[in-house]
C-alpha cells in the first residue's frame, strides 16, 4: 500500500515538474524570440548559393541580409545573373545599384618562354612550397612559379595554366572572389574593374 502511495506521488511530482518546465519555455520561447523578415529568405532563393564572398559579405545569408536591410543594392552581386538581380530589387522595391564588375589580374608575363631558369624545382607541386624552398627555380624573384596554386584554387574554373605556364583568367567565368589573390604566394593577382584594360604585369621591385 506505502509502494503505491509513493508510485502516486512521484508520478503526481514528475508531471508538476514537467508542467512547470513547459510553461518556463513557454515564457523563454516568448520573451528571447527574435524576428526575422521572412523576405530574407526569398532574396537568398534569388542569389547563386556560391558563397564566393565577392560582394565582400560572408556569404550568400549575409548578403540576402544586408540587402534587405537596405546597407547593400542587389547589383553588388557581380556572381549573379542581373535579371535575377533586377528580380532581387523589384521584389524589395528598390534601386538596382550599379557595380562594375570586377576580375583578377595578374601581374607577370614571365613564362618559361621568356623567363631565365636558374634552377629545377622537384619538391611538392605546389607553388607555396616552391616559394618556400628557395623561391621556386625562376632566376626572377617576383615571378610566377608556373604550378597553378591559382587553378587549383579556383571554384568558377576561371584560370586555366597556358602553355607557358601562366595562368589565364577567362574573364567571363571570374566571379572576383579573391581566393586567387589570396593563395598565390607571390601576390600576383588583384581584383580590378573589367574594364581597366591596361595594367603593369610585373611586380618586380628591384
Ligand atoms: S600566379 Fe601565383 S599561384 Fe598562380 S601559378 Fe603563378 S605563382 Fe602559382
Ligand atoms: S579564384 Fe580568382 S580567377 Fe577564380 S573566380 Fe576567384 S578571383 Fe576569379
Amino acid at each position: 500500500m506505502e509502494t503505491l502511495h509513493n508510485v502516486i506521488l512521484a508520478g503526481a511530482f514528475l508531471a508538476a515538474l514537467g508542467g512547470a518546465l513547459a510553461l518556463f519555455l513557454a515564457i523563454a520561447s516568448k520573451r528571447l524570440y527574435v524576428f526575422e523578415d521572412p523576405r530574407i529568405n526569398e532574396v537568398e532563393e534569388m542569389l547563386p548559393h556560391s558563397n564566393c564572398g565577392a560582394c565582400g559579405t560572408a556569404g550568400c545569408r549575409n548578403f540576402a541580409e544586408q540587402v534587405v536591410d537596405g546597407k547593400l543594392e542587389p547589383a553588388r552581386c557581380t556572381v549573379n545573373q542581373p535579371e535575377q538581380n533586377l528580380s532581387i530589387a523589384e521584389f524589395l522595391g528598390i534601386t538596382l545599384g550599379d557595380v562594375e564588375k570586377r576580375v583578377a589580374r595578374l601581374a607577370c608575363a614571365g613564362g618559361s618562354h621568356v623567363a631565365k631558369i636558374r634552377a629545377e624545382y622537384v619538391g611538392h607541386s605546389t607553388c607555396r612550397s616552391a616559394a618556400i624552398a628557395g623561391g621556386g627555380g625562376k632566376a626572377c624573384a617576383w615571378g610566377c612559379l608556373g604550378i597553378g596554386d591559382c587553378a587549383e584554387v579556383c571554384d568558377f574554373d576561371a584560370i586555366f595554366m597556358d602553355r607557358h605556364g601562366l595562368p589565364q583568367v577567362i574573364a567571363e567565368q571570374c566571379t572576383a572572389c579573391g581566393d586567387c589573390v589570396d593563395i598565390c604566394p607571390k601576390q600576383l593577382f588583384s581584383l580590378q574593374p573589367v574594364s581597366r584594360k591596361l595594367w603593369l604585369a610585373c611586380r618586380n621591385e628591384a
